[in-house]
């Protein structure tokens, strides 16, 4: 039996090698901190296939971006209720409409998020918005090679790491297929968020973590009921436990601190995301809510963006306004300060609400004071007024040395 499949610290958890295996004796097991990683079961036949197919244990292509859009869907509703300028949708839409497989992630009222393929328009408002947690690709990469064998168009959004995992595990280039990724700052593991949820609400029936009823630019997590009422509602500002942990880089899984993809090169043919740097590098007449930062890295991606006209808006940018402002361009998360005080009392007791509460109960607090005397404002227009006086690179040294 192969005794590892790769450097587990570095796993992410794209299962490409489970996908692979012919004796079907990989399955995903928790570890210490409860994070997916591959577990090689009786039956292995030493095939090492699943060590051939695993990103890390390849080379990756990363391809140079050529071109930068600011984008958003032409229909207002579509755009409002996504997480950024409703791209993807626009994209899902495109495929249903043109008989092209697709796949995307949709997420269940106990915090599980999987990948599905879409198929029908309430498939793609499944998929629609943010999931800030661990996804599981399922067999989804199975099914690709199928369809793609079959001489079937194919279109794949997914984050950078499960990109990666799908065009290793096809093995070659097919003309057929575009992928698009999405910038990515880290997941969480599923178990943490379940425990949370249990924790603030008993149970959930539909979860959002940047509700389109806030608007979605507020990050307001909500938990609603089977009847469609409301039973929890934080914004980021607020002192949730799971949201201070994800957005303050205290949760992810242990690979997205040294996460390969958070460069300015791409893996895929077209990069989506936010557009936190819109408008300062070269004025614009709008603001950058609800708008997609499109960036294209291959003919392919541009041939994607053109079939697109008619359903979506854009307007071409200078890439380095993307790459400047964007940190998951440029490097991977910073771990917070207090990252080893989590992951150790995590790891003692395997209870997520008493390990973030342990390592970072004083920033909690400080949130809800800050919340009374509305100090989020005034902090916010100091971090934009200190950005443009540091340069980007000097203020990420001082991150990695003082922590978050
Ligand atoms: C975990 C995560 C971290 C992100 N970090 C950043 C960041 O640091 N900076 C930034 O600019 N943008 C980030 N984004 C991207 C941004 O929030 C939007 O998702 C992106 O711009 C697409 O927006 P949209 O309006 O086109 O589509 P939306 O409708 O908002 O997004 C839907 C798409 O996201 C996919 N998706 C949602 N959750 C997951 C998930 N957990 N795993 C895999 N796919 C998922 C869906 O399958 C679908 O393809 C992140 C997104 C996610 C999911």
């Amino acid at each position: 039996m192969i005794e590892s499949i790769c450097d587990y610290s570095k796993c992410t958890g794209c299962k490409a090698c489970q996908q692979i295996c012919p004796k079907g004796c990989i399955s995903m097991e928790k570890d210490a901190l409860d994070s997916l990683k591959p577990a090689i079961g009786s039956g292995c036949i030493e095939c090492k296939k699943c060590v051939g197919v695993c990103p890390n244990n390849n080379s990756i292509l990363f391809r140079k971006i050529i071109k930068c859009f600011a984008a958003w869907s032409s229909d207002n509703s579509i755009r409002l209720s996504s997480a950024s300028g409703g791209v993807a949708t626009a994209i899902y839409r495109y495929c249903i409409q043109n008989d092209i497989f697709t796949a995307g992630c949709r997420i269940d009222g106990d915090g599980r998020c999987y990948y599905i393929p879409i198929e029908t328009g309430d498939d793609i408002i499944a998929c629609q918005n943010s999931k800030y947690v661990f996804s599981d690709t399922n067999d989804i990469y199975i099914r690709y090679k199928k369809e793609l064998n079959a001489g079937r168009k194919a279109i794949f959004i997914g984050l950078p790491c499960q990109v990666a995992g799908l065009l290793t595990y096809l093995g070659r280039d097919y003309d057929n297929l575009t992928t698009v990724d999405i910038i990515c700052h880290g997941v969480a593991p599923t178990e943490y968020l379940r425990q949370h949820i249990v924790e603030v609400s008993g149970n959930a029936s539909k979860i959002f973590f940047r509700d389109p009823a806030y608007r979605t630019s507020k990050y307001h997590f909500t938990l609603y009921s089977q009847y469609n009422t409301i039973q929890y509602n934080k914004s980021v500002y607020d002192n949730d436990t799971y949201q201070v942990g994800y957005h303050k880089s205290l949760i992810y899984r242990e690979n997205c601190y040294s996460c390969n993809y958070a460069r300015p090169e791409r893996i895929s043919d077209i990069t989506i995301s936010d557009f936190s740097g819109f408008g300062r590098l070269k004025p614009a007449n709008m603001g950058s809510e609800n708008i997609n930062c499109v960036l294209i890295s291959s003919s392919k991606g541009e041939d994607l963006l053109n079939l697109l006209f008619g359903t979506i808006d854009i307007i071409e940018r200078p890439v380095e306004e993307a790459i400047k402002f964007e940190n998951q361009l440029n490097f991977p998360s910073v771990p917070h300060i207090r990252r080893q005080a989590f992951t150790s009392n995590y790891e003692s007791y395997h209870n997520f609400e008493r390990a973030v509460r342990y390592a970072i109960s004083q920033q909690l607090n400080n949130y809800h004071i800050k919340r009374i005397l509305h100090v989020n404002e005034i902090q916010s227009w100091l971090y934009i007024f200190m950005a443009r006086l540091i340069p980007r690179q000097i203020r990420h040294l001082i991150k990695r040395h003082i922590g978050k």
